[in-house]
């Protein structure tokens, strides 16, 4: 078994782009300018809101982070969406995710500029990886691709199993898994909370990419000898053994699957560090597209 090393992969990443970054401001430009908005105080996107700030820093962008109350109104958020739409000095943005219920997120989404969608969640965007062209592609398949192309993992004619069908995550990650590109080429299935013999289709799956969100829900009977295992999951549980009072699990049991994997993922140092990395690679792009 061999473990997928997102955060080696993640600094390698940032190391190209730094080299990038420090061409383009020796040519006189302006570095990439990545904007954050953080509408309350959700403990989880604080973490990643300061993650992504820290990211930049270390890769020579710019970043803002702009706070709003949890009280913002839906019209309110969809005029700092438009400011940053039109700021020249902006070259992508975020809204991080989940909003407060009074908000629709969809609306958000749809107000952002495909231009400046370094999330890759917008109609455009999403469109454009459906077709195949060059486009902003959700940060998080983004980042599993990555990591199978740095360990040139074999995807071609394999079979596929994504769990989950999240706009962000499970239903990109089906796409590109199943494109003409290298990673890609696989023959892939699809499933959700109402699929039937889930157990026989994981079983039947050489790479398995778990994006569902509930604690190890994956176990050892569930994954072929020998498969390449993706944990996507993230959720916080509380322990009071560690400061901040909570760990992350994954929605793999590692401990048992890993025994049968030829590569797999932890929940630590894994898809997140690759998710992270790919904002990066989406903030750049959207830089050299201007
Ligand atoms: P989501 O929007 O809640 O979607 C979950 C998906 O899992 C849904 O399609 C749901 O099916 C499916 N599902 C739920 N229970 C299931 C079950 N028992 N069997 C089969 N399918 C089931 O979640 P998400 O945003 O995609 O995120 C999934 C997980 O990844 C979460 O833990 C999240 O924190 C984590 N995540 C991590 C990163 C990272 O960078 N590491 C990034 C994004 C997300 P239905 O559609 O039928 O409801």
């Amino acid at each position: 078994m061999q473990l997928l090393d997102g955060n080696l992969c993640a600094e390698q990443i940032r190391q190209e782009i730094t080299q990038k970054v420090d061409a383009i401001k020796a040519s006189g430009q302006r570095a990439p300018h990545l904007a954050a908005v953080l509408v309350g105080n959700d403990g989880a996107s604080e973490n990643y809101v300061a993650f992504k700030v820290k990211d930049c820093a270390q890769v020579g962008f710019e970043s803002t982070t702009i706070r709003l109350p949890d009280t913002v109104t839906e019209d309110e958020l969809l005029a700092k969406v438009a400011e940053l739409n039109a700021d020249d000095g902006i070259d992508g943005f975020i809204v991080q995710l989940p909003l407060p219920k009074h908000i629709d997120e969809n609306k958000i989404i749809l107000a952002i500029d495909a231009k400046k969608d370094v999330d890759g969640f917008s109609p455009v965007s999403v469109g454009k990886l459906n077709l195949g062209l060059p486009t902003f592609i959700s940060a998080t398949p983004n980042g599993i691709m990555e990591l199978l192309a740095r360990y040139k993992i074999e995807t071609e004619g394999k079979h596929c199993v994504v769990l989950g069908r999240s706009n962000i995550v499970g239903t990109p990650m089906a796409v590109l898994m199943s494109r003409n590109t290298n990673p890609g080429n696989a023959t892939v299935t699809i499933a959700h909370s109402r699929t039937k013999n889930l157990k026989e289709l994981c079983l039947s799956a050489d790479i398995l990419i778990v994006a569902i969100g509930k604690t190890e829900f994956v176990t050892a009977d569930m994954v072929k000898q020998g498969a390449v295992v993706i944990d996507v999951g993230q959720t916080r549980v509380p322990d009071t053994t560690k400061k901040n009072g909570f760990r992350n699990v994954g929605d793999v049991d590692f401990d048992n699957v890993k025994e049968k994997c030829s590569y797999i993922t932890y929940v630590t140092g894994g898809v997140g560090p690759m998710t992270r990395a790919s904002l990066l690679q989406n903030t750049l792009k959207a830089h050299q597209a201007r």
